[in-house]
């Protein structure tokens, strides 16, 4: 990356007071890791930073150091606006739209639009978090413990653990140094990525029981009224979705979650570099990677299932 867009960022934060920093919508460890980790960094500088979620921190990361400080609104004016990890304009959540499209925009995603003032987009970077382990200290921004704590857990979760078809051997080089700054891996690992509520197990077991298989598809319902049975709390997949992606013979794998809210949030993996399961995801309003995208689609699962079905199956074929 240019020094030119290093040294335009540097400049840019030298100029700010009071920064907002946000990650996407139904944010994942990447967004949560990368925010925390440039909020940490920068208020080590001396500056003031809200760091928001507006629909709050998910339960599984509470164990970072730092995300005691992350708010669910903003206080006061703010002159610097950073959204991290997010592709567009439209995935910044709807509360903070209103301050206008950020002055930063740090990202990996291969769909981002450049939306911001100042837009650090690298597709071959694992994580968000990676860009920044690279960045900061060009940015003139210290990587404390707190700060790697955070973007390993960035680097772990968006890779799942070191071991997606985009990993590349600068983000070990990058976990080495953010573990020789004093952060146990075998915890933030545990706790990312391993470690689960005895409600989320149950849940999965809703999923297992009625999967379906044809051809390279395979696929889980989790509906409203079995979550509810059950009593698990969030509104997502509890991440079953990374368990359907292990099944052999089974390329491409998809979980359909009836939102509370209403609609249906559709996650997909792909496994292998044929499938670009993004491009489905986009026909229905969605996004994400080739191996791993996700859409939340109005309508009902009767409706909308067997639609993304149809339309998963015309990749394959
Ligand atoms: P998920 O299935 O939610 O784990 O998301 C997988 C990938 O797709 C992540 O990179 C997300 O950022 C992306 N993604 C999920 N939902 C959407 C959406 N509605 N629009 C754009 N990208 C999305
Ligand atoms: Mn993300
Ligand atoms: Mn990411």
């Amino acid at each position: 990356m240019s020094e030119a867009l290093d040294e335009s960022i540097k400049r840019r934060l030298g100029e700010a007071e009071r920064i907002l920093i946000t990650g996407h919508v139904r944010p994942d460890g990447d967004a949560i890791g990368s925010m925390l980790g440039l909020g940490l960094a920068l208020e080590e500088a001396g500056k003031n930073v809200q760091m928001v979620l507006p629909a709050g921190l998910p339960h599984v990361f509470e164990h970072l150091e730092g995300t005691m400080f992350v708010q669910e609104d903003v206080e006061g004016d703010i002159d610097t606006f950073i959204s991290v990890d997010c592709a567009e304009f439209s995935r910044i959540h709807e509360e903070l739209q209103s301050f206008g499209e950020p002055h930063i925009n740090i990202d990996h995603h291969i769909t981002n639009t450049n939306y911001a003032e100042i837009n650090l987009v690298e597709a071959d970077s694992v994580a968000t978090a990676s860009i920044l382990t690279e960045h900061l200290p060009a940015w003139g921004l210290s990587i404390t413990r707190a700060v790697a704590a955070a973007l390993l857990t960035g680097l772990i979760t968006d890779t799942l653990g070191f071991r997606t078809l985009n990993m590349n051997s600068k983000a070990f080089r990058q976990a080495a140094a953010l573990m020789d700054v004093g952060v146990n891996l075998p915890d933030l690992y545990y706790q990312a990525l391993i470690s689960r509520s005895y409600k989320a197990a149950r849940y999965w077991g809703v999923g297992l029981s009625n999967l379906e298989r044809d051809g390279k598809m395979v696929w889980a319902v989790l509906s409203l009224k079995e979550r509810k049975a059950i009593k698990y709390r969030g509104n997502d997949d509890a991440d079953l979705i990374n368990v359907l992606a292990a099944i052999e013979d089974s390329p491409v794998a998809l979980v359909f979650v009836e939102q509370s809210g209403g609609g249906v949030k559709v996650s997909w993996r792909a496994r292998g570099k044929k499938w670009d399961v993004a491009k489905v995801a986009a026909k229905f309003g969605g996004g994400g990677h080739r191996a791993a995208a996700g859409a939340t689609i109005e309508g009902t699962l009767s409706e909308i299932k067997p639609k993304v079905l149809s339309a998963t199956r015309k990749i394959l074929d």
